[in-house]
């Protein structure tokens, strides 16, 4: 599913640092543990759950917090209060609905529980804290939420060995995981009727105008992303300048061209002809980028034009 690992590429540079912050933490685990219940818990109050937070680990631990956009150092639990909502708790920590939900199980059964005093665990970025199941392994659980297993082994705060051996009631946490719901988006239409279709069904989040000579499409992380128009694809790498992360180019005929950003995962190849509606790769937020979405570029000869003259008004 994850063609053409890119993976390894993403996280190459950061391979040393995270050798180093492996020792770290091993030497933090030899440490006496801070035992999680001793903490107090005022009301309104969030602490640490973890003494292997990164908090003032050396630079390794900036790297990697820079890395992987961490909102946070550590795992914190958070008591609700009074008047509280999942809305207004998820947008207290930069966070979405679907974390909290995806990060505390009994919310996931009811979230109509939500009561003052009880306690959520809230994680440093989106995603989801998973809890080891006798038989699971680290590549189940990768599919199953949606992201390479890479991501789950590297974070920094999943102390994963490097046998990736994994054991029951283990806390794990997905980086950007999302349960089922890649797989249930639908593709977007193939509107035959305009030069282009949209290069996945999603939120618009950012329009064409002077400094985003661009549209930003969002949706769920690992999302597939199509093409939006048959043709060559002259670039399937990561984008050196640091803002566009995992990028595709297509070629069109017409002299028409398009560029899909922030990908998490590239299943084409430089020089391959692609068919309008292929998969290409799969939603991400690498590069500068606060959350998985494709920022999507047209260019029509030498100038950028904006995608949305040129596509149906909406993606389905
Ligand atoms: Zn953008």
């Amino acid at each position: 599913m994850f063609a053409k690992s890119i993976v390894p590429k993403a996280l190459g540079p950061f391979g040393l640092a995270a050798a180093l912050l492996i020792l770290l933490t091993i030497a933090l685990l030899a440490a006496p543990a801070q035992a999680q219940s001793s903490m107090p818990l005022d009301p309104g109050d969030a602490e640490p759950v973890d003494s292997t937070d990164l908090a003032g680990i050396g630079g390794p631990s900036e790297m990697l917090a820079r890395q992987w956009k961490l909102l946070r150092p550590a795992i914190i639990t958070y008591t609700i209060q009074q008047g509280d909502n999942d809305y207004a708790i998820a947008r207290r920590f930069g966070l979405d609905i679907d974390t909290l939900r995806f990060s505390n199980d009994w919310m996931r059964r009811n979230p109509d529980l939500i009561h003052p005093g009880k306690e959520l665990v809230i994680l440093p970025l989106p995603g989801a804290y998973h809890t080891v199941a006798a038989g699971d392994t680290l590549p189940s659980i990768a599919q199953r939420y949606g992201v390479p297993t890479a991501d789950i082994m590297q974070f920094p705060l999943n102390r994963v060995n490097a046998a990736g051996l994994l054991s029951p009631g283990q806390k794990l946490v997905i980086p950007y995981g999302r349960l089922d719901y890649a797989d249930r988006i639908l593709p977007p239409a193939a509107a035959n009727g305009y030069a282009l279709a949209w290069p996945l069904r999603g939120t618009l989040t950012q329009g064409y105008r002077a400094g985003h000579l661009a549209i930003d499409v969002a949706s769920y992380y690992g999302a597939k992303v199509y093409a939006s128009r048959g043709g060559r694809v002259t670039y399937a790498r990561f984008s050196p300048d640091g803002w566009l992360g995992f990028r595709v180019i297509i070629a069109h005929d017409g002299g028409l061209r398009t560029s899909y950003s922030h990908l998490s995962g590239i299943f084409v190849e430089e020089g391959e002809t692609v068919a309008r509606g292929q998969v290409i790769g799969q939603l991400g937020s690498t590069g500068n980028s606060t959350g998985p979405h494709v920022h999507f570029e047209v260019w029509q000869g030498a100038s950028k034009v904006n995608p949305l003259g040129l596509m149906p008004a909406a993606a389905d």
